[in-house]
């Protein structure tokens, strides 16, 4: 089927997050792990690549968005769309205006749009400045964020010094105002020289007027929820077709397992609202794994009926994460998890594991890694951004599950079980 949106993500999880917004419109979406190395062929309508870029130097990242845009050119896309944090994750130093400017060159297009604004999590813009819940973005938590902190809320003095040509802002009494005045004061600012539009968005409704009257633009920049109303406008537009609805696959087995290597907190909620459940659960411990490797693990797992669930959890409280990373190091400490789940979600799916849940990002991608899975078909969703995702790995069907640190509720692992019932 013709790819007609095709979008670069700059990290696995926010990749996973748009490719679920996008398929509530029920239409097809494929998410690929990396830049596929052979030429589309079998594509989706929602075409989504998921990069590793979020903090790479803008050399790296400009050369991966590139390969990016020109294989979902190849396959067909007729828009485009940048994807990046709905905090603006960067520095001055920072790649998402590079990637743009890269992109826009590609494309041979003058003007885009940054719209990071994703209402239903709290992120806000007006007047050019990001709010994260009622907190200025340099208020929040992200002032502290060890690799990107925010101390400057204004979108237009972020991006400035990371592109070359000029910034604006349409404000949100524009966009109040309708998909029109929108586009009216693209033209507007075109006039000006101004190449870089930051947009504003309080609520959803906003993101529907801006993307409508983008609908033109072949480049589309910002977090994943402006592009949330998309697939409607293609469809009103008569360019998708409604024979082109997403199918689940019938044919999953039902044997499952959890494996959890996020140790935020809301993991944490869930690790231990599964285990009231009642659910066998086996402890990974960094130091265990040292001394003793993954054996005692996979020896536990070929023991348990599959049918119930299990769950295999490194997830940890804080003090106990950095026991273990005072004694390994952290970066020992975290590959030593990472591959223990890894192995362990092979021999999982050797065993007959069909249903997988996975928590953690950084654990996301050693287990896609280790599964051999480089495409994702996006089916429901269990919570906000994180929807099931139907792959194939070792000749099997499988559904897997790839839930970022603080998404879900609590009920989350049994929310997503529950979920792919009767199918
Ligand atoms: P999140 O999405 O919550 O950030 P990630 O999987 O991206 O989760 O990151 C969690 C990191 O912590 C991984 O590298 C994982 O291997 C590591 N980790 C998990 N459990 C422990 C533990 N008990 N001690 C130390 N590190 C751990």
């Amino acid at each position: 089927m013709a790819t007609v949106f095709g979008a670069i993500a700059d990290d696995f999880t926010g990749a996973t997050d748009l490719a679920g917004l996008l398929a509530r419109s029920g239409y097809p979406v494929s998410l690929r792990i990396g830049v596929p190395d052979t030429p589309p062929q079998d594509t989706s309508p929602f075409e989504v690549i998921a990069l590793k870029i979020r903090t790479e130097p803008v050399e790296d990242a400009v050369s991966q968005a590139r390969a990016a845009l020109a294989w979902l050119t190849a396959a067909g896309a007729q828009q485009f769309f940048w994807k990046y944090c709905s905090t603006f994750d960067s520095t001055p130093k920072g790649n998402i205006g590079p990637v743009a400017e890269a992109l826009m060159a590609d494309l041979g297009v003058t003007q885009t749009i940054y719209c990071p604004a994703f209402p239903e999590n709290g992120r806000a813009i007006f007047m050019g400045n990001l709010f994260v819940g009622q907190l200025p973005l340099s208020e929040s938590p992200m002032k502290d964020h060890p690799l990107t902190p925010m101390r400057d809320s204004n979108l237009m003095r972020l991006l400035q010094p990371q592109v070359t040509a000029q910034v604006g802002l349409i404000d949100r009494l524009t966009v109040a105002q309708g998909a029109d005045h929108i586009r009216k004061a693209c033209a507007k600012l075109a006039d000006q020289g101004v190449a870089h539009i930051v947009v504003d968005a309080v609520e959803n409704a906003d993101l529907t007027r801006i993307a409508e009257a983008c609908a033109d633009l072949r480049l589309l920049t910002g977090g994943s929820a402006i592009a949330m109303p998309i697939p409607q406008i293609f469809a009103r537009n008569g360019l998708l077709s409604s024979s082109a609805k997403a199918s689940i696959p019938r044919n999953i087995g039902t044997e499952g397992v959890v494996l959890s290597g996020s140790c935020s907190a809301m993991t944490n909620a869930q690790v231990a609202n599964y285990i009231a459940q009642g659910k066998a659960a086996y402890q990974l411990d960094p130091l265990a794994l040292q001394a003793d490797g993954v054996e005692p693990a996979r020896q536990w797992l070929a023991a348990q009926d599959l049918a119930d669930a299990p769950l295999i959890y490194a997830t940890a409280a804080p003090d106990r994460v950095r026991a273990a990373q005072a004694a390994l190091g952290q970066a020992q400490a975290g590959a030593l998890v990472e591959a223990a789940l890894a192995e362990l979600a092979i021999a999982a799916r050797n065993h007959g594991a069909r249903r997988i849940v996975v928590a953690g990002g950084e654990t996301s991608g050693a287990v896609t890694t280790a599964l051999g899975v480089d495409r994702l078909h996006i089916g429901p969703e269990i919570a906000a951004g994180v929807p099931w995702c139907f792959c194939r790995s070792g000749g099997h069907e499988i559904a897997l599950t790839l839930k970022s640190g603080n998404f879900g509720a609590e009920g989350f692992f049994s929310d997503a079980f529950a979920k792919l019932e009767g199918i």
